[in-house]
C-alpha cells in the first residue's frame, strides 16, 4: 500500500473570480498527524471538503487512501472519519444512542456497536455523560463525541476541521494529547486545521503554512524555522538590569545581532546570525549590568506566523 495516505496535486478551487485553494500540493504519510495552519479564509474547510469529495476541485486532483475524492467519494468516506467545524448531533439522543445511529449507517452489528461505542465513550472521557442528551454537552464535549462518532468505523485517516475552537485552554490541551494517544496507538493519519499556533506545534509532526490559498511551507517545526529564518536562526531572550541605552546600543553593533526586539524594559529578545550567547554575558557583565537570565530559544511556528503574517503580502506571495 502507498505510503502516501494523502495525495494533492496542483488542488485547485475557484469561486467565481475568486481562487480560494490554489495550486496545492501535499503529501501526507501514512501515520502522520498533519497540521494546516493557516488564519481565516485562507481555504483550509474549502481544502478539506475537496478531500472528501463533498466539493469539486475547478482543477487538479486529490487522492485519499489511494482513491480520487472526486470520482470515488464513497471509498473514501469508507476510510476517513470527518468532524467538520460544525459538528451535528441529535440532540435529543444521548452521546451513547448518537454514537450507535452511526454505526448502524456503518452497517456494524448492534453487539459490535455497543462494544465499541462504550469503549470509544470511556477512551474521550465521556463515560460518565454517555446517557445524557447531546443537547446539554459543552462545546469541548461535543467535540470528544465527534472525535468519538468519527472513530467508531474505524477510520484509517481522520480529518478534523478547526477541532478545538471554542474549547477552554485547559480542554484543548485534554483533546489534543488524545487526537496523539489515537493516532498512536490505532496507527491512524490525522489531519488537523486550525489558526491556533501553539496547539498546532504541540501536537503535529508536520505543519503547512497555508495562507490566501496557497502553501508557503512545509515541514517540522524547526525546518520551518530554518527556511523562513535561514539569516537569523538564533533567537536569545536576555533579562537584564537596570537594561540601559547604553547597553543597548552596545548589543546591536554586535555584527552577529540583526534584530532586537523589547518584550519589556528589562527583556530584550534578540535575532541572531550565530549562538554568540557566551560573548553576550560577557559583554553584559563587563558593562556593569546584571543578567538575571539569557534563554536560546527556537523560533517557533508564533514567530513564524507573526512574521509571515504582518504585513508582509509581497514577500509571501514571493515564498509560494
Ligand atoms: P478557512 O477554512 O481557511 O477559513 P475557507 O476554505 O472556508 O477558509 O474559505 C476560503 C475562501 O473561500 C474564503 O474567502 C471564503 O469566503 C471563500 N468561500 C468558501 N466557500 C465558498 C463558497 N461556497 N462560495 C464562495 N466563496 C466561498
Ligand atoms: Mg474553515
Amino acid at each position: 500500500m502507498d505510503q502516501h495516505v494523502i495525495e494533492l496535486e496542483k488542488l485547485t478551487k475557484v469561486y467565481g473570480d475568486y481562487t480560494a485553494v490554489d495550486q496545492l500540493s501535499l503529501m501526507i504519510r501514512r501515520g502522520e498527524i498533519f497540521g494546516l495552519l493557516g488564519p481565516n479564509g485562507a481555504g483550509k474547510s474549502t481544502t478539506i471538503l475537496m478531500m472528501m469529495g463533498l466539493t469539486e476541485p475547478t482543477s487538479g486532483t486529490v487522492r485519499v487512501c489511494g482513491y480520487d475524492s472526486t470520482r470515488n467519494p464513497l471509498s473514501v468516506k469508507q476510510r476517513v472519519g470527518y468532524l467538520p467545524d460544525d459538528v451535528g448531533f441529535y440532540e435529543e439522543l444521548s452521546g451513547l444512542e448518537n454514537l450507535l445511529y452511526t454505526a448502524r449507517l456503518n452497517k456494524m452489528s448492534r453487539e459490535m456497536a455497543v462494544e465499541r461505542a462504550t469503549a470509544l465513550l470511556r477512551r474521550v472521557g465521556l463515560e460518565e455523560a454517555s446517557g445524557k442528551k447531546a443537547g446539554t454537552y459543552s462545546r469541548g464535549m461535543r467535540q470528544r463525541l465527534g472525535l468519538a462518532d468519527v472513530l467508531i468505523k474505524q477510520p484509517e485517516v481522520i480529518i478534523l476541521d478547526e477541532p478545538t475552537l471554542g474549547i477552554d485552554p485547559e480542554g484543548v490541551r485534554e483533546f489534543l494529547q488524545l487526537i496523539q494517544e489515537l493516532s498512536r496507538d490505532e496507527q491512524i493519519t490525522v489531519l488537523l486545521s486550525s489558526h491556533h499556533l501553539h496547539q498546532v506545534q504541540q501536537i503535529c509532526d508536520r505543519v503547512g503554512l497555508f495562507v490566501g490559498g496557497r502553501l508557503l511551507a512545509v515541514g517540522t517545526v524547526s525546518q520551518l524555522s530554518q527556511q523562513l529564518f535561514a539569516e537569523e536562526p538564533f533567537l536569545i531572550e536576555l533579562h537584564v538590569q537596570p537594561g540601559s541605552t547604553a547597553l543597548y546600543k552596545k548589543l546591536l553593533e554586535l555584527p552577529e545581532v540583526s534584530r532586537i526586539e523589547r518584550v519589556d524594559a528589562n527583556r530584550w529578545r534578540l535575532s541572531c546570525t550565530a549562538n554568540i550567547a557566551p560573548a553576550l554575558t560577557q559583554l553584559i557583565v563587563s558593562s556593569g549590568e546584571q543578567l538575571h537570565s539569557l534563554t536560546e530559544k527556537q523560533y517557533g511556528l508564533d514567530e513564524i506566523y507573526h512574521r509571515y503574517f504582518a504585513g508582509r503580502d509581497s514577500d509571501v506571495r514571493k515564498m509560494a
